[in-house]
């Protein structure tokens, strides 16, 4: 008897193929990727670097990681990379372990406004925790507020300035970000784990001129396997020779242990895909599809953070609907066969658990070969879903709403509206195979 984890894994391949997805750090991998991840890579301890390890039996492995590290420093032309952090909040980590002492001062965007946990956030994250987290946030229009930045900045003197998004739909200035991290001698991190396919396809600017270091994730818009990487730049390396030693240290021995070497492999394979013309078709059609999403939920009378986009996200604003509907939008667009996340907006007006926003993204659509006939299409039925489940007031007592949800989502599992809606959409996303490469 085969094991049931394989009939779930089954399971969850025809959820996949069968529905849109659109949270916007999901993606899927090429056929040659998710190969290298089930091969005998995972069998081997490889603690320490290429030719400095301190297992025997790496010869292999050390080609690997070489290749790997090679193919990354040429596709964005840095001097130093690292490609061992098991993931993105855990090369954060390394990165300020690296660049700060307990209780210096970090700056990071808000959550709510489109930062990552792992920017500060105070209280319940440890890098709010063991550092001194200053936050900056948007202004009114939802574009970072550079004013605040610069005035956070010269009145606490950052460590570290973090300029990296997961749910802010604009471009990130890393130039802006520069001039004030130079103005108080603050290290730049650029945090790119969203935007990285878009960087390498010239869809975003690049901070490479700019940060002395980035942070990406290799999952996102990068398409490669689950993972991240440190990038060092000859700026950081003018400004301390041994920073790239430095981020090594951070990784091993400072915060991890053995590499993933089946994920290495995969990011050595990946960057060898994003290096085609291919790949930046595929950056340049993430934001046509992008652009495509937004004009058509805006044509359909639905409100959008900022009133737009210029990356691969959005994020909804559905306060006119009514207060904290991002939950309950969330859960019938899934039954309708549309996948997306319930999203904080930065003048929130409801909870983390009950937001008014909902965040979307069109990375994975992209990679499977959608373009903009079918973004219009998908936002028709966002707009349908939306317009449709708030009628449904979500009660304003805690107890009540609890109740409310639970009710709502029995009723939404039997809505005829959004049962045909899944209809179609299996009809469409049979013809967008989720493995296109
Ligand atoms: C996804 C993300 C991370 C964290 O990556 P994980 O792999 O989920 O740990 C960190 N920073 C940003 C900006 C991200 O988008």
């Amino acid at each position: 008897m085969p094991d049931k984890i394989f009939s779930l894994v089954a399971k969850e391949l025809k959820r996949q193929k069968e529905m849109i997805g659109l949270i916007p750090s999901e993606n899927t991998v090429s056929p040659a990727v998710s190969k290298v991840l089930s091969s005998c890579l995972s069998n081997k301890y490889s603690e320490g670097y290429a030719l400095r390890r301190y297992y025997e039996g790496n010869q292999i492995i050390d080609e690997i990681e070489l290749l790997a590290i090679e193919r990354i420093k040429k596709l964005f032309g840095v001097p130093y990379v690292n490609v061992q952090p098991y993931s993105g909040s855990p090369a954060n980590w390394a990165i300020y372990f690296s660049l700060m002492q307990p209780g210096d001062t970090l700056m990071g965007l808000k959550l709510s406004m489109g930062g990552h946990l792992t920017h500060g956030h105070p209280d319940v994250t440890a890098s709010g925790r063991f550092y001194n987290s200053v936050q900056y946030g948007v202004k009114k229009d939802a574009r970072i507020d550079f004013a605040e930045v610069e005035q956070l900045a010269k009145k606490h003197k950052p460590k570290v300035i973090v300029a990296g998004n997961t749910a802010y739909p604009f471009e990130l200035d890393f130039k802006k970000f520069r001039a004030i991290a130079d103005k108080v001698g603050a290290w730049l991190v650029a945090d790119i784990s969203h935007i990285t396919g878009l960087v390498i396809a010239g869809e975003h600017m690049s901070p490479v001129p700019y940060a002395d270091v980035i942070m990406t994730t290799t999952h996102k818009t990068f398409r490669g396997p689950r993972g991240a990487m440190i990038l060092v730049t000859q700026r950081g390396l003018d400004r301390d020779p041994d920073l790239g030693k430095r981020m090594n240290a951070a990784i091993i021995p400072g915060t991890q242990g053995g590499p993933h070497n089946a994920t290495t492999a995969g990011i050595a394979i990946a960057a060898a895909e994003a290096s085609t013309a291919k790949f930046r078709a595929y950056g340049k059609q993430i934001r046509k599809n992008a652009t495509a999403l937004a004009t058509e939920l805006l044509q359909q009378d639905i409100d959008l953070v900022g009133g737009g986009t210029e990356t691969h996200l959005m994020v909804i604003d559905l306060t006119k609907f009514g207060i904290g509907l991002g939950t309950q939008v969330a859960f019938a667009l899934d039954v309708a066969g549309i996948y997306a996340n319930r999203n904080t907006i930065p003048t929130e007006q409801g909870s983390p658990f009950y937001p008014s926003g909902l965040r979307l993204g069109t990375p994975l659509v992209t990679s499977r070969g959608m373009k903009e006939k079918e973004m219009k299409q998908i936002a028709k039925w966002i707009a349908l879903v939306a317009k449709h489940v708030s009628e449904q007031q979500l009660p304003t007592d805690r107890k009540e709403r609890a109740v409310f949800l639970k009710k709502f989502r029995k009723n939404a599992l039997k809505d005829p509206v959004l049962k045909n809606i899944r209809k179609e959409v299996k009809m469409m996303t049979a013809k967008f195979p989720l493995f296109q490469l």
